[in-house]
């Protein structure tokens, strides 16, 4: 049955590609309204255009999450569009990767403003129209890093560990307006992301998932629908861990 999202407006940050894109999709065929964001206007553009090309509804909107002007500009402007994002996926984020006494601070900072203050911003942001609904989903992207740590990743790891002590608080704050916060932590997925890892390193990263295969994107939009559907009506707080056994909490 393909009406999980029914109607139900969906904002995902960083949908141009990757996880966000097979999120950004997988709730378009859920029957969202789905408006996904990418930092260029072709970006944007090229999102439209995959919806189109699928036969789906959908749009595409730019965001640089660095920016908390054009956050509120955007979630008003869904609002007058379609009606306020009852469904947030906080997915938008990067890497700088280095080892700690090489690690510059403005690498460190630049971490924490699109990975981590980026979901207070959007979701603060997207917080007024669902606490009106007294409904909403919120779903944050961490990572399997931010519970293992990772060397050369001590700026990615704070930022994903970070976002994973947010949705417990936000969740024990909004829960009473029948507000859901819950976080997704996937272990390696091939996307641009990790495109950058050598062949040595991917195999010996392999050799430490039980599933024997990277994740594909799709394998975290499937989390992503069923914490935003009616399945994950009685879930927040939560980080569910899709990594293929690399990671067992
Ligand atoms: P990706 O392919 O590199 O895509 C990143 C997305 O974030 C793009 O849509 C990009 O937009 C957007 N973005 C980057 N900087 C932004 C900014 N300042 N403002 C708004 N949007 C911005 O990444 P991915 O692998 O799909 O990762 C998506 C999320 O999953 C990230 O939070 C990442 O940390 C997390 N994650 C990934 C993996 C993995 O193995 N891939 C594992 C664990 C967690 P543009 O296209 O416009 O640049």
């Amino acid at each position: 049955m393909a009406d999980k999202l029914k109607d139900r407006v969906c904002l995902v940050t960083g949908a141009s590609r990757g996880i966000g894109q097979a999120i950004a999709l997988a709730f378009a065929r859920e029957g969202g309204v789905v408006y996904g964001t990418a930092t260029t206007d072709a970006g944007a553009e090229q999102i439209a255009d995959t919806f189109r090309s699928e036969g789906l509804g959908g749009h595409g909107r730019v965001l640089d999450v660095r920016d908390s002007g054009s956050i509120g500009e955007l979630i008003e402007s869904i609002g007058g569009e379609s009606g306020p994002p009852l469904v947030l996926v906080n997915n938008a984020g990067i890497t700088r990767d280095n080892i700690m006494l090489r690690m510059k601070e403005d690498e460190w900072e630049e971490l924490m403003e699109v990975n981590l203050t980026s979901m207070f911003r959007v979701a603060k942001a997207a917080l007024r129209g669902m606490m009106k609904a007294r409904f909403g989903r919120i779903v944050n992207i961490s990572s399997v890093v931010g519970a293992t740590g990772n060397p050369g990743q001590a700026n990615y790891a704070a930022t994903k560990a970070g976002i994973i002590g947010f949705t417990k608080a936000l969740a024990r704050e909004v829960a009473p307006r029948g507000i859901t916060v819950n976080a997704i932590a996937p272990g390696l997925i091939k996307t641009d992301m990790t495109g950058v890892l050598t062949d040595e390193q991917r195999s010996q990263l392999l050799s430490h998932i039980p599933l024997n295969r990277l994740g594909e994107p799709a394998d975290i939009a499937h989390t992503a629908v069923f914490l935003a559907g009616d399945t994950g009506d009685y879930i927040t707080g939560q980080t569910l861990h899709v990594n293929g056994g690399m990671y067992m909490s």
